[in-house]
């Protein structure tokens, strides 16, 4: 399979993932060069130089595959990325290309998601127990630009990281210093223009009693979350 990848029908990308230049192809069927750069994010990624109206231009090669081929992620509930299953970055052939979750750490089993008849996820493996479950016993985060997205550990084992975290952080001395250092620069970072809008009040109306007395609220209610959060675990 073949598309073009412009409109002045230059290029030319095939579903092993490789790119002609056409006109170099009618003058001796040169193929172009594809070059490895490195993305800001350190992770090595190939890329390609490519002439649109005299101007040169720098693409991904996955870029282009997703676009031109038409590669969407199994569902919008999941971070996913790209994947080269040999891990040869080079190679993009449609067959090497495969969605995986964005892992940000290393975890013993891989979360993947299940399908009904209809796409949407029925069920879910936990990364930490392991156990194939109903996706009723994940929750849902909100993710970056609001959209949800599903933990990737199933409820009861989010359960324990939380109790493990909340033990740190309140048993021990070094926890308990910590989460009032935590506490502290929560506070410090509180800014007046958020206090004025949490208060909605103008600047001009408020008094240093008024934003101390929200200060303390916004801090009991996170003393309040928090406390709640200890009672769920146990
Ligand atoms: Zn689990």
């Amino acid at each position: 399979m073949e598309k073009y990848i412009n409109d002045t029908k230059q290029y030319k990308i095939t579903s092993e993932g490789k790119v002609f230049s056409m006109y170099r192809f009618l003058k001796g069927g040169k193929k172009l060069k594809r070059k490895i750069g490195l993305k800001p994010n350190g992770v090595n990624i190939a890329k390609l130089v490519i002439y649109i109206n005299g101007k040169q231009k720098s693409v991904y090669l996955k870029g282009l595959m997703i676009k031109y081929f038409k590669l969407l992620p199994p569902d919008n509930y999941h971070q996913y990325i790209l994947n080269n299953k040999n891990g040869d970055i080079l190679d993009c052939s449609l067959n090497n290309l495969e969605w995986k979750i964005n892992l940000k750490k290393k975890s013993l089993y891989y979360p993947e998601a299940f399908y009904n008849k209809k796409r949407k996820i029925i069920e879910k493996i936990c990364k930490t127990c392991g156990v194939r479950q109903k996706i009723a016993q994940f929750n849902l985060q909100r993710g970056q630009k609001y959209t949800q997205t599903y933990f990737n550990h199933c409820i009861s084992c989010e359960k324990k990281v939380n109790k493990n975290r909340q033990f740190l952080y309140s048993r021990t001395k070094h926890g308990k210093k910590y989460s009032k250092e935590k506490t502290k620069e929560y506070v410090e970072k509180m800014e007046t223009s958020y206090l004025l809008r949490c208060l909605r009040f103008n600047r001009s109306e408020v008094t240093p009693q008024l934003l101390n007395l929200q200060k303390k609220k916004l801090c009991l209610s996170r003393k309040l979350k928090q406390q709640r959060l200890q009672m769920s675990s146990k």
